[in-house]
């Protein structure tokens, strides 16, 4: 698509608003961008590597300072904004760098370490089933990782739906969309043998990223809005850190 890529990491590490799930996969050298945030960190780590990550990068600092807004709510207060928040995220699929998203997350992030939910202080809509991970209402998140996670949850960031219990009638869309970003992904992990075979490896590496460009754009626009045939609201992921795939990057 003629976008030019930075070649150097973003010094301000990379899209603030992004979620940071993925930061702690292994990215080569000299590819990594810094794409952590902390809005995950609490939570139990996708990947087991993820428990040596202790560094805080600016990015981090940064996403700790905004979560300090929602610290100083009572639990009361937290649970009605998120009641009220679920309430305006309902019916559409949203991107994982919606800023709405983004503050729905770290409000979410708080609620689940006070068991919020638990306490029952403020009735979600009536569209969002209850989670049977963590209790709290259903807001699934889609990524490339779909056949191996699942369906992740916004809250708890635990498989919310397995692969297999996704709905049928959207599951085989759902598997050949995730087979073919797996061997475009993978390119951005290719080995110094698979670089060297490919030639020209900074020209895969880019035809990779438009690609995975595509096939975002198509989970936003095809894939993502018939999760709303199931679910209240859902979320997908509009990035691929690996390949420097930003969200303003993907166009619907
Ligand atoms: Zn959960």
């Amino acid at each position: 698509m003629g976008v030019e890529r930075d070649p150097k990491p973003d010094a301000a590490g990379g899209s603030g608003i992004t979620a940071g799930f993925r930061a702690f996969e292994t990215v080569p050298e000299g590819r990594r961008l810094n794409s952590a945030t902390p809005l995950d960190k609490t939570f139990p780590p996708r990947h087991a590597a993820a428990m040596a990550f202790e560094s805080e990068s600016p990015l981090d600092s940064l996403w700790k300072e905004y979560g300090r807004a929602f610290q100083d709510w009572d639990d009361l207060t937290l649970a009605r904004w998120l009641a009220q928040t679920l309430g305006e995220l309902e019916g559409r699929a949203w991107r994982l760098s919606h800023p709405l998203v983004g503050a729905y997350r770290l409000g979410a992030q708080l609620a689940h370490e006070k068991q919020i939910w638990f306490k029952r202080l403020a009735t979600p809509p009536a569209a969002y089933a209850e989670s049977p991970c963590c209790r709290a209402p259903f807001l699934p998140l889609l990524t490339r990782d779909v056949r191996e996670s699942g369906l992740i949850c916004q809250h708890c960031n635990e498989t919310l739906v397995p692969f297999d219990e996704i709905p049928a009638d959207i599951r085989a869309e759902i598997e050949a969309w995730a087979q073919q970003y797996e061997p475009v992904h993978a390119v951005a992990h290719w080995d110094d043998r698979q670089r060297r075979s490919a030639g020209n490896y900074d020209a895969a590496y880019e035809n990779a990223a438009e690609r995975a460009e595509q096939l975002l754009a198509r989970a936003g626009r095809e894939i993502a809005p018939k999760l709303l045939n199931s679910y209240a609201a859902a979320v997908w992921e509009d990035q691929d850190e690996c390949l420097e795939v930003r969200p303003e990057d993907v166009q619907l």
